[in-house]
Order: C-alpha cells, then sequence, then structure tokens
C-alpha cells in the first residue's frame, strides 16, 4: 500500500515535471489562432494584423484559421474544446463572449468557466452604413425613411447572436423601427452582399466596413464609439443622437480552452504585448479606427464579464430573442 502511493507520487512528479518542461519548452510547435467568423471581417483582419508578428515573438509561426457559423459561437467551442497546451488559441469577441451568452439559450460553453483569458487586443467602433443606392444620404434621412416604411428594409449581420444583432435591436426597440435581420457566417460575406446591393444596410464593426465607406461603396450613417471618428466627421455616434446603450464598442482579444498553464499565458500576453509596441503595427491597428488595449490576462477576464452582464441586462429587460 505505503509502496503503492510511493509509487503514484512518483508519477504524480514525473507527470507535473512533464508539463513544467513543456511550459518552458513552449512553444515548439506551429499555433492555431481560430477566427470564429469568415475571412474578411474584423475579427479575420485584426488577427491577420498580429498573427505574423506574434510568430515571430514566440518564435512559432501563428496560423489563422477562419471557423465561421452561429454568430462566432462553433468556432469559439472549438476553442473551448481544445486541449489547454497553448497550440489551440482563437479569437474572443463580443459575440462570442458576451451578446450570444446573453441571449442564445443554446449555448454549447460557459465564458466564464470553460476559456481561458490571455489579452485584449482592441476595441472598435461599430456603424451602420447603407448601399448608396439606397435613399440613405445621412442618419436624418435614413431614420424618416425606416419609420415610414417598417419592415420594408433589412440589414445584414455577422451572425445570429452577435454584437450587432443585439445592438440594432436595441435602436430599433429604441426608435420604435422595424428593420429585418438578415444573418451571415461573418462580415466578411455580410459586406459583399451589402456592397452588391443585395441587403440595403449592414451593421458591421468599422475596421471591416471602413474601407468600403473611404470608396463610397458604402455610405457611414450612423456610429457606435466614444466621439465621432476623425475620419468620417459628418457621421453622428449614437451617443450625440440620444442613444447611448447603443453606443458600444467591439473588442477583439485572444483566449485558449480552460486550464492553460500560467506560464503559457503569461508568454503569449507578454509577446502580445511586445507586438502591440510595435509603431507599425499600432499604426495598422490605430487606422482601421480601433483603440489598442493590451492589458493583462485579469483586465479581459473582468472586460468579458462586464460586457455580458450590460447585454444580459438588455436582453431580460427588453424581452430580446434570438428571432429577432
Ligand atoms: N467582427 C466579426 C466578424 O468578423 C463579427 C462581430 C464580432 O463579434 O465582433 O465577422
Amino acid at each position: 500500500m505505503f509502496r503503492r502511493s510511493l509509487l503514484a507520487l512518483g508519477i504524480v512528479s514525473l507527470l507535473g515535471a512533464t508539463a513544467a518542461h513543456a511550459d518552458s519548452n513552449y512553444p515548439n510547435k506551429p499555433i492555431r489562432l481560430l477566427v470564429p467568423f469568415a475571412a474578411g471581417g474584423t475579427t479575420d483582419l485584426i488577427a491577420r494584423i498580429i498573427a505574423d508578428p506574434l510568430g515571430r515573438e514566440l518564435g512559432q509561426p501563428v496560423i489563422v484559421d477562419n471557423k465561421g457559423g452561429g454568430g462566432g459561437i462553433i468556432g469559439a467551442a472549438e476553442t473551448a474544446r481544445a486541449a489547454p497546451d497553448g497550440y489551440n488559441l482563437g479569437i474572443a469577441t463580443v459575440s462570442t463572449t458576451a451578446t450570444n451568452p446573453a441571449i442564445n439559450p443554446k449555448m454549447p460553453y460557459n465564458v466564464a468557466t470553460d476559456f481561458t483569458s490571455i489579452i485584449n487586443i482592441a476595441a472598435t467602433p461599430n456603424v451602420i452604413a447603407a448601399n448608396p443606392k439606397q435613399p440613405f444620404k445621412d442618419y436624418k434621412s435614413f431614420l424618416e425613411t425606416v419609420k415610414k416604411e417598417p419592415g420594408k428594409f433589412s440589414y445584414a449581420s455577422p451572425g445570429n447572436g452577435s454584437i450587432t444583432h443585439l445592438m440594432m435591436e436595441m435602436f430599433k426597440l429604441s426608435t420604435g423601427t422595424d428593420i429585418v435581420h438578415v444573418p451571415y457566417r461573418g462580415s466578411g460575406p455580410a459586406l459583399n452582399d451589402a456592397v452588391a446591393g443585395q441587403v440595403p444596410l449592414i451593421f458591421d464593426n468599422l475596421p471591416s466596413a471602413f474601407p468600403f465607406i473611404k470608396d463610397k461603396r458604402l455610405t457611414a450613417l450612423v456610429v457606435a464609439a466614444p466621439q465621432r471618428v476623425p475620419a468620417m466627421p459628418d457621421v453622428p455616434t449614437f451617443k450625440e443622437l440620444g442613444l447611448e446603450p447603443v453606443n458600444r464598442m467591439a473588442y477583439y482579444g485572444i483566449v485558449g480552452p480552460k486550464n492553460l498553464p500560467r506560464p503559457i499565458v503569461d508568454k503569449i500576453n507578454a509577446a502580445t504585448r511586445k507586438v502591440m509596441q510595435d509603431p507599425t503595427i499600432r499604426k495598422k491597428i490605430e487606422e482601421t479606427g480601433s483603440i489598442i488595449q493590451a492589458g493583462t490576462p485579469e483586465e479581459f477576464s473582468k472586460q468579458m464579464k462586464e460586457e455580458y452582464t450590460v447585454y444580459k441586462d438588455v436582453v431580460v429587460k427588453q424581452k430580446l430573442t434570438m428571432d429577432q
């Protein structure tokens, strides 16, 4: 009995030593960074800005892998289920960590217990934009038109239960308007259809929509940001219009599955912070209208919890459901 437990102890400490060794060797093979949305959206954009420099910093390639659908929860569930070895990371967004958990009755994971928070990369404004062939020149004409014709216009979102799906529902309730929801597998395909005129409106995160706004292939109508975006000085914020609850930003951070060892978390956090100090990278992110975050794992975890609480409150108070 005594010998057996000694033997067991030996095995346990051997396993412990191997795990510690694995941590100090980390990373010794390529790292997968799962983007839970299709290519061409802001999640993809942010992931691709940091993947190469982060790989250089860590000494192993960081490979972006898109897995869209379900408003981000299909891809996020895959990250939650992965082995906690640091080789399967994912981008966490407001859709995967706050809005879907707040509204979706069939969540495949629990944000509070199934992920390890690593770092928040950036916060971004969100924007309602229209196809230029539509009768929406600015916010005023947009509001007047949609008020006059309830249910006539539709808007593209990056998915069911996504951040801009919920934000549009909040907007509709506060303005008494009726705009039909058309969910996509991410903002990439949603933008394609809005630009092609298949769907008259889109509610997107600013970074992915911005190139189309700049080229006048989309008309920005209203933005969710602390203040007007300098590159779009004529576009009002929701806050200015008296719609403060809709004036919420998106975020993009890195998470791993639960039980990711702290040394690995610290290594990825430090490497990402280092990348974010590079003026070229900072510029690339800030040019999209985003605000760099790059704090501690605890700060990101707190942010995710706070965002969830805000949306949960809205869902309960306004009795929002997935079918809207
Ligand atoms: N930005 C997402 C996309 O890439 C969708 C919304 C989000 O969660 O921020 O399609």
